[in-house]
Formats: C-alpha cells, structure tokens, sequence
C-alpha cells in the first residue's frame, strides 16, 4: 500500500479545506412567465422548459403540498428575478 512519504502539515489542510463551502442558490427568471426558477429546471409555476409546456401548470404545488414541511422559495429569489428579464421582448 502506499504510505505518504511525510506528514500533511495542519496548515496544508487548513488550506485545502478553506475551499469546503456552501454556495448559494441560483434562480433566473423564466422566460414565459418570470417567476424564479432554477437555471436548467422546468418552471414550477407555469410547467415550460425552452419555451414549451413540457409538464402541467401547478404540477409541483400538488407535489409540494404533500411535503407540509418545505420551505418557499427566499424573497431574494424574487428580487433576482425581477431584475433578471427585460420587458423589450
Ligand atoms: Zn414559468
């Protein structure tokens, strides 16, 4: 088996594991109804995904409804996404 050649000094460590952190979630505004959605998702509100209806509308309300104990999307999501689209289109 391979042994290290010498100890792995604690600042070393220290060092890789200040990369160790949490990043906060990402939401842009869906294109067809601009609510906060998260990038690469189908669009919980109004069920498109690229610009077509893949899943009924209010499919994952029901989903959530059965999970009493999730959280709503944080108010920053939709300041986000607010600032996210313009309205020229
Ligand atoms: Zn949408």
């Amino acid at each position: 088996m391979a042994v290290p050649k010498q100890k792995q000094s604690h600042s070393r460590t220290a060092k890789r594991r200040a990369q160790h952190k949490m990043a906060a979630p990402v939401y842009n505004a869906c294109p067809t109804c601009h609510e906060p959605r998260r990038p690469h998702r189908v669009c919980a509100s109004c069920g498109s995904y690229k610009g077509s209806e893949v899943v009924a509308p209010h499919a994952h309300d029901q989903r959530q409804a059965a999970q009493p104990g999730r959280a709503p999307l944080p108010q920053a999501a939709y300041d986000q996404a607010a600032l996210d689209h313009d309205h020229d289109r």
